[in-house]
């Protein structure tokens, strides 16, 4: 009978892995995150569900759950949103299709930045290419990790700060579909849309609250306050509208591996939070051991 098996806490819900731009294989991040003290885990790439059963094998293997997960790129006007996806079937057509889109459209956007960093410093496409898991989802971490092999930068956050910054004149951005079609697409493949680290400061700031309200009334299931990245107001304003709306909160690391200095648990879920996100999400089954 569904509701009988249990998960246990602590839960991280937002890491990555070189199915994307973290550093480390999916059976990795899940072994760095049950080293951590975490038994319940997601993956979630950006824009992939391709890092899901070898997560699986390896939770299982370690006697933890894990909830199948996504990052999904989304925009609302000019800023940049990221979409957490929760347990949706990952056949779903319209979803698979727009993933396809945006993994192209990332690619096609990698080359031209590198094309443009290409006149004034030593890099290759092949360079990157040779940073990038095979399928992997490519975004600029893939171009640091290029840059950072040819000594131009010391690290991911050097390589951001200056060629890659969007001000330093290389950056293009990518297609992504509007917020509101991402939460559309994640509740028709039976998931549940979570808004990740939604007030991060500078990087591209809040939504108003008027949107976000609108979100909520097209399906929005909750706010990932809990993120290193968040500003403090940002997340007492998150909080009450939270409050006010019944909506899930979380509370997670954005693990990257190497590639960023956040650590699996350094902010957690509530086991509360987790269940409603798994009585909500109906488009596949939470992995339990
Ligand atoms: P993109 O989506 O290709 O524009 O690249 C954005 C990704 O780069 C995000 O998913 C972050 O994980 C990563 N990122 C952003 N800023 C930094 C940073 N300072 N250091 C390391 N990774 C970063
Ligand atoms: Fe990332
Ligand atoms: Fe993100
Ligand atoms: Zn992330």
């Amino acid at each position: 009978m569904p509701g009988t098996r249990r998960f246990a806490g602590p839960s991280d819900l937002h890491l990555h892995s070189s199915r994307s731009d973290g550093t480390e294989p999916p059976a990795e991040v899940v072994a760095a995150a049950r080293a951590h003290g975490l038994r319940t885990v997601a993956l979630t790439d950006h824009d992939t569900v391709a890092g899901w059963q070898e997560a699986a094998v390896s939770a299982n293997a370690l006697g933890m759950t894990l909830l199948p997960g996504m990052e999904f790129s989304a925009r609302h006007e000019w800023r940049s949103v990221h979409v957490l996806a929760y347990l949706f079937d990952p056949d779903e057509p319209s979803l698979t299709a727009e993933l396809v889109r945006i993994r192209d459209a990332r690619r096609a956007r990698a080359e031209r930045i590198v094309a443009n960093i290409a006149r004034d410093h030593d890099l290759s496409w092949a360079d990157v290419l040779a940073q990038t898991g095979d399928g992997a989802t490519v975004g600029r971490p893939h171009i640091a990790d290029a840059m950072i092999a040819r000594g131009l930068v010391r690290d991911r956050g050097e390589a951001f700060d200056g060629i890659l910054h969007p001000r330093a004149g290389y950056y293009v951005p990518h297609y992504a579909p509007d917020v509101s079609t991402a939460v559309r697409l994640v509740r028709t493949a039976g998931g549940v849309p979570v808004i990740a680290h939604p007030t991060t400061a500078g990087r591209d700031r809040m939504m108003p609250v008027s949107i976000l309200e609108e979100l909520i009334s097209e399906g929005l299931a909750g706010f990932e306050i809990g993120h290193r990245e968040n500003v403090e107001p940002g997340k007492t304003i998150l909080a009450e509208i939270a409050a006010r709306h019944d909506l899930i909160v979380t509370g997670s690391s954005d693990y990257h591996g190497a590639g960023k200095p956040n650590r699996p648990g350094e902010n957690t879920t509530s086991d509360e939070m987790v269940a409603r996100i798994i009585a909500q999400g109906t488009g596949i089954a939470p992995f339990y051991p």
